[in-house]
């Protein structure tokens, strides 16, 4: 449904009616790929964009696409301004253009063997947004722009999202500033956030706060980074909030005695004891309809002969719904006392420390009815692939991301697009151009519908 740009009834609309705006989907494959020569790593084929990445935060190809970024919205008549976070603000000026902007925000910063979409697609999708916009001198009621926001992966850094949550001041500067990055450099130091901003130049002055660069919305394209959308063969996820996790380090203290020569009875083998534990936490994350993880597991002394005296595992456990969340701990937290005091030979000790506590969020209605309408209109003319005849659904995120920050400060939502065999963190992760070119126009129609609904005091 295309409107030619005839003015509302209201009488608020711009020369041109939003329908009628189009990505460019070659243009925006092209900026995707172009970028990605800062940093391309783990090459698996023979054409030149069948390589992964390795742009770690705040590196020496980090700055390089900082660069680009500064320059292309420049070009675009954008106002570009850099925080104490080296969080990278580009805006387009509207009628009014004093309110603050609506933004399009994710990450340019990878995983060290990540891909060419996680993040990246999301950023290019708001550049190419602006392209649009500014080629056909739209006027928009308010300003819209495109944040870049520093180390969201959390993997030199060891915070995710740690710059968005400065910006929501949920994370203190200083703690921002003091994180040590997890690998050395050649000298064996571990360089600080605040140390390699100011080496690549992007300690910017303006003070990391959501009260120096207020938004009046944050919209983020991601990459879906799991099955659901290509296992129904449908095109966009509505995303209407995050599930809530909760990330804990359990220790498990046996007694390290002989393995040929201490009988089962006698026995107070921490490993063991850890393996049940680990097991029962999947039963119970399995039947609450949530998920449980152990990704580290570690023993002492480690020796191939003598029982561990001290085991430590991590456990990641997740749930759309807090309460729901609450009861897992709860009953991972009853029935390892049980395993450990009387499943486990002559017993075991378990000790708990939570290393994360994150909430579930629930994206702003405005924003998610925003995506909505626009994905709706997007899917329209596509093929059907998908059985029940919807190209869209409502998601719930399995993965943090940027917004859940934004959230706290103002209205947000997200877009998800297919993810080839849901698979991210990985070289090969992959969305397709035409996927690409789906997730930029329904964060467009998105963005300008929720522009048309700003009033200004
Ligand atoms: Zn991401």
């Amino acid at each position: 449904m295309a409107v030619n740009g005839v003015n509302g009834v209201n009488g608020t609309r711009s020369k041109h009616d939003f329908s009628a705006l189009k990505v460019n989907q070659s243009r925006l494959l092209d900026a995707i790929h172009s970028g990605c020569e800062f940093g391309a790593a783990h090459r698996y084929g023979d054409h030149p964009t069948e390589t992964g990445m390795a742009r770690l935060s705040l590196n020496d190809a980090d700055k390089q696409i900082r660069d680009w970024f500064i320059d292309t919205t420049e070009k675009l008549g954008c106002k570009t301004s850099v925080d104490q976070m080296g969080n990278l603000f580009a805006v387009r000026p509207g009628k009014n253009s004093s309110a603050p902007p609506i933004m399009m925000g994710s990450h340019l910063d990878t995983q060290p063997t990540g891909g060419r979409y996680d993040g990246i697609l999301g950023v290019n999708a708001g550049l190419e947004v602006l392209k649009v916009l500014h080629e056909n001198n739209v006027e928009t009621e308010g300003s819209i722009g495109v944040v870049n926001w520093t180390n969201e992966e959390g993997a030199r850094f060891p915070m995710m999202a740690v710059s968005s949550g400065v910006w929501a001041e949920a994370v203190p500067l200083e703690t921002a500033w003091n994180l040590a990055e997890v690998s050395p450099d050649e000298h064996g130091h571990h360089r600080t956030m605040k140390e390699e901003l100011e080496r690549i130049g992007y300690m910017g002055e303006q003070k990391a706060s959501y009260k120096a660069f207020p938004m009046a919305a944050h919209f983020e394209l991601h990459i879906e980074q799991g099955p659901a959308l290509e296992m129904e063969k449908r095109r966009v996820g509505v995303v209407k909030g995050v599930q809530a996790f909760k990330w804990f380090e359990i220790t498990v203290k046996g007694r390290d005695t002989h393995a040929g020569t201490t009988p089962f009875p006698a026995r107070m083998d921490s490993m063991l004891c850890a393996a049940k534990l680990i097991v029962e936490s999947n039963r119970i994350a399995k039947e609450a309809g949530g998920l449980s993880t152990t990704g580290i597991l570690t023993g002492q002394p480690g020796s191939i002969n003598t029982m561990a005296h001290t085991v430590t595992f991590t456990l990641d456990v997740r749930h759309v719904e807090d309460e729901k969340l609450a009861k897992i701990e709860k009953e991972c937290r009853e029935a390892f006392s049980r395993i450990a005091e009387k499943e486990s030979e002559k017993g075991c000790k378990v000790e708990w420390k939570e290393l994360v506590d994150s909430p579930a969020v629930n994206f702003h209605p405005d924003c998610i009815a925003a995506v909505e309408a626009s994905a709706k209109e997007v899917v329209q003319d596509l093929p059907m692939t998908a059985e029940d005849g919807e190209l869209w659904r409502y998601m719930i995120s399995g993965a943090g991301h940027d917004s859940c920050y934004t959230n706290r400060r103002c209205p947000t939502s997200m877009i998800f697009t297919v993810t080839k065999d849901g698979v991210s963190h990985n070289p090969q992760e992959y969305c397709s151009p035409e996927d690409c070119a789906i997730g930029a126009q329904v964060l467009l129609g998105a963005v300008l519908r929720y522009d048309k609904t700003r009033t200004f005091a």
